[in-house]
């Protein structure tokens, strides 16, 4: 599991910022990003969805307080990422099916499935998984 020290979130934050100001606010969202949530594809870090649970499937999988839920239910290798700011009338949001979940940093494709355990758990709830691993032929 690879979350970035905070040193190197703040090295690559000054190094996004001085890319672009128009892109500050991007640049200061990806020093934020350890890992991401493999059922909504959220980028936080992994202290930020153990202390505050992912925004989008919190109700369904109660990773708050819960460590072992959150490596579970998360992957530290993904590709490309979407800053979401206005989700309704976003055409990035609905391209990558998010535009009903919370503003937020998403990933593109994540490498790596949620357990069969939680997927049940989630389709009992009426929750269909989309998987984003593009690297397994579904
Ligand atoms: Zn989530």
């Amino acid at each position: 599991m690879i979350t970035p020290s905070p040193q190197a979130s703040h090295r690559m934050e000054r190094l996004l910022g001085l890319l672009t100001k128009r892109h500050n606010f991007a640049g200061k969202l990806l020093g934020l990003i350890g890992i991401v949530m493999r059922a909504s594809s959220m980028s936080m870090t992994i202290d930020q969805f153990e202390y505050d649970g992912c925004d989008n499937c919190e109700s369904y999988l109660q990773m708050k307080g819960n460590r072992e839920m959150v490596y579970e239910c998360t992957s530290s290798s993904f590709d490309g990422v979407v800053a979401m700011m206005s989700p309704e009338d976003s055409w990035v949001a609905k391209w990558q099916r998010i535009s009903n979940f919370k503003p937020g940093v998403y990933a593109v494709t994540v490498t790596g499935r949620l357990p069969p355990g939680v997927v049940r758990e989630l389709k009992s709830r009426g929750v269909i998984y989309k998987s984003r691993d593009t690297s397994v032929k579904t």
